[in-house]
């Protein structure tokens, strides 16, 4: 399976906009941090997580020619606002596009996106997304997705497990029966925000303390605000846990 970071930034995007921090006005590429999203390959399909507010820039940066499923980790906006782009695949693959993701995350994309799934005049490309709800694990395309419920505050949100490899985006609190799906993995990709506490997100020192008990072969933080200077930071972690950027690929053995 091949796994490519298309944003790895929090919901502002960093740089953030008027600002003139050194992070924001930074020339290395490792600190400029599209909206958080994913890509996934295997068995020749491309899956995406999350249609984020940059999902455009990111599909025509990475040449996402085709899309065969979308998984969903919440609605927040800067993890569903590039929805309505994902009709260029109907378009180019006449076909709706299968799009997995608890109940109460499809409820929210029915609200949000209210026009692509009630009628109305003909003429308007609207995405045609087929919604599957999912509590339990999948098959897709020949590979079983479990998804791992996390605390993002006080929402219920999805981080999914794909064999030895697991994304855990937006979340402060891991559930004892969670910890347990996230045993053992290879590679585990997880939110750290910035060096401070936030009410919804895991700080960096709590990330840290979490990785220390979960113990992944290898841990990638996401989801980082202008707080987080790539090259500084990356200098203070732990060996075996490293700073994500928008970019990045890796190759997982299932
Ligand atoms: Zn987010
Ligand atoms: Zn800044
Ligand atoms: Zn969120």
């Amino acid at each position: 399976m091949r796994v490519t970071f298309l944003g790895t930034g929090t919901s502002t995007g960093v740089p953030v906009i008027g600002c003139r921090c050194r992070v924001c006005t930074s020339k290395d590429p490792r600190n400029q941090r599209l909206r958080p999203s994913i890509l996934l390959e295997w068995n020749d399909r491309g899956i995406l997580v999350d249609s984020s507010s940059d999902f455009r820039q990111q599909a025509l940066r990475h040449r996402i020619d085709r899309l065969d499923a979308v998984l969903y980790t919440h609605g927040h906006a800067d993890h569903v606002m590039g929805l309505d782009d994902l009709r260029i695949y109907n378009f180019r693959q006449k076909a709706d596009l299968p799009v997995y993701g608890s109940a109460g995350t499809l409820e929210d994309l029915r609200r949000t996106f209210w026009y692509a799934f009630t009628e109305t005049q003909e003429g308007g490309g609207k995405p045609r997304l087929d919604l599957r709800a999912v509590a339990d694990p999948f098959d897709l395309f020949g590979v079983r997705v479990d998804p791992v419920p996390l605390w993002h505050g006080d929402l219920e949100v999805f981080g999914y497990r794909i064999g030895s490899f697991a994304y855990c985006t937006d979340c402060n609190r891991i559930p004892p029966a969670s910890m347990e799906a996230l045993d053992s993995l290879d590679v585990l990709v997880l939110d750290a925000l910035r060096p401070t506490p936030h009410p919804t997100h895991f700080s960096l020192p709590q990330t840290l303390a979490l990785l220390a008990q979960l113990r992944p072969k290898v841990a990638y933080l996401i989801h980082m605000s202008h707080d987080i200077e790539h090259v500084e930071t990356e200098a203070t972690l732990p060996p075996g846990i490293h700073l994500a950027y928008d970019g990045l690929v890796l190759e997982i053995q299932a």
